[in-house]
């Protein structure tokens, strides 16, 4: 293994996600487009290096959380078009137009500065105006209330105000990921949505795009898939919950490695890191391995997650540090410093899944995948061939 591995390393399998990007391509509509969802740093994955491949595969939209993303993989060279899912202050304007960003509209107000601002900037910006249709997170609240005629005048308006451009409407589902409990909830969230679509239609407007369904919406509902389809974890491989039906074949695309940096044999009757909440009961080979809580694995593991060494599966032993780990090795005999340690994915016949992690952790998958710390630079493989690295910390190899 290559020595700019030696601390800690997430290991990207490029062909994982690419089988996963066609899997999904082929399953959903032919005529509906794939926004692949980048934000958080391609959920931990490295935004910077997969957002050239999504556009190699033909993907046909990028979606991030905030500005400072869109720009970030603007100026990595994407030309695809971007959407920011979530706020951006209206001030920020002249960056949306400079880097050809799409800004979502979540309410009349802040359509209205965004138009203020376009205009005295003399610049048009591309919007997607978004429907709150049950999350009850953003976006204008359209869910068959009294009064929501006025919710379809202010879309109105938002179309009409200068400066910008409406590209598109979307709304997003709470629920769509709980296997048959959501089914009623989800139906209900896309009729509110459809049914302000042909109202405005009926009034001579008419969206480009129009999208609703994230990973558990495309999994669980073809018929929901309209012009676009948003999808996020399925991309790199995971489910977005137990409750989903696993209908497309998926690849995990991240594992997580680091090396022993020693080993050493303690008495029994001694207490093992801070707080002293471990004490070994027989004579005990400790492995220390150089990954901590600021790397993103979770202090709440402590005595609770196994790693993997030499293919077998070893028990974390007393408190996780900022820094390091202590993992009770006697059982295995050919763990020595320097080998490597699984914290999860695959070693020989054994697996450590983001879900196993997350459900120790009381927590989901996407929350750990998101987590993992900048310290840990993205090694990218095509097979066994590393195909590209990105390094957060200090940019360039040492
Ligand atoms: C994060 C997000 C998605 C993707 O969600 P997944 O469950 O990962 O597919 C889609 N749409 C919006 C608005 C989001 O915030």
């Amino acid at each position: 293994m290559d020595q700019v591995f030696k601390r800690t390393w997430a290991e990207i399998d490029v062909d994982a996600l690419e089988g996963n990007y066609r899997a999904i391509r082929s399953f959903v509509n032919n005529k509906s487009k794939i926004m692949c969802v980048v934000k958080a740093d391609a959920y931990g994955h490295g935004a910077e290096f997969l957002a050239a491949e999504y556009q190699k595969w033909g993907a046909d939209w990028l979606a991030v959380s905030n500005l400072e993303e869109a720009v970030q993989i603007r100026k990595d060279g994407t030309l695809l078009p971007i959407l920011v899912l979530g706020y951006t202050p209206t001030n920020m304007v002249k960056k949306l137009c400079k880097y050809t960003i799409t800004q979502t509209v979540m309410s009349m107000d802040y359509a209205v500065e965004l138009s203020r601002y376009a205009c005295k900037c003399g610049t048009e910006i591309n919007v997607h105006v978004k429907l709150d249709t049950g999350m009850n997170r953003i976006g204008m609240v359209y869910q068959g209330f009294d009064g929501e005629e006025k919710v379809i005048e202010d879309i109105e308006k938002i179309c009409n105000l200068k400066g910008l451009r409406v590209e598109g409407i979307f709304t997003h589902f709470a629920a769509a990921d709980e296997g048959i409990n959501g089914n009623v909830y989800t139906k209900w969230q896309f009729e509110n949505f459809n049914r302000a679509i042909n109202i405005l239609r009926k009034r001579g407007i008419e969206f480009p795009i129009k999208h609703c369904s994230n990973s558990g919406g495309i999994l669980a509902h073809r018929e929901m898939n309209m012009d676009m389809v948003r999808a996020g974890i399925i991309l790199y491989g995971l489910l977005p919950s137990k409750n989903c039906d696993k209908v497309i074949k998926l690849r995990h695309a991240m594992q997580l490695k680091t090396v022993i940096s020693q080993v050493k044999e303690v008495k029994p009757f001694v207490p093992v890191s801070y707080g002293r909440t471990f004490y070994t009961d027989k004579i005990t080979k400790i492995a220390t391995v150089p990954i901590g809580y600021a790397d993103g694995y979770p202090r709440r593991l402590s005595g609770r997650a196994q790693m993997i060494v030499c293919g077998k599966r070893v028990p974390i032993i007393g408190m996780i540090c900022m820094d390091q780990i202590m993992l009770d090795i006697s059982d295995v005999p050919c763990a020595k410093p320097k080998s490597i340690v699984t914290v999860f994915g695959r070693d020989g016949n054994e697996k450590i899944t983001l879900d196993e992690l997350a459900n120790l952790n009381q927590t989901i998958n996407y929350e750990l995948a998101c987590i993992i710390g900048k310290r840990v630079p993205r090694v990218f493989f095509r097979g066994k061939k590393r195909v590209g690295q990105l390094n957060y910390i200090c940019p360039q190899r040492i």
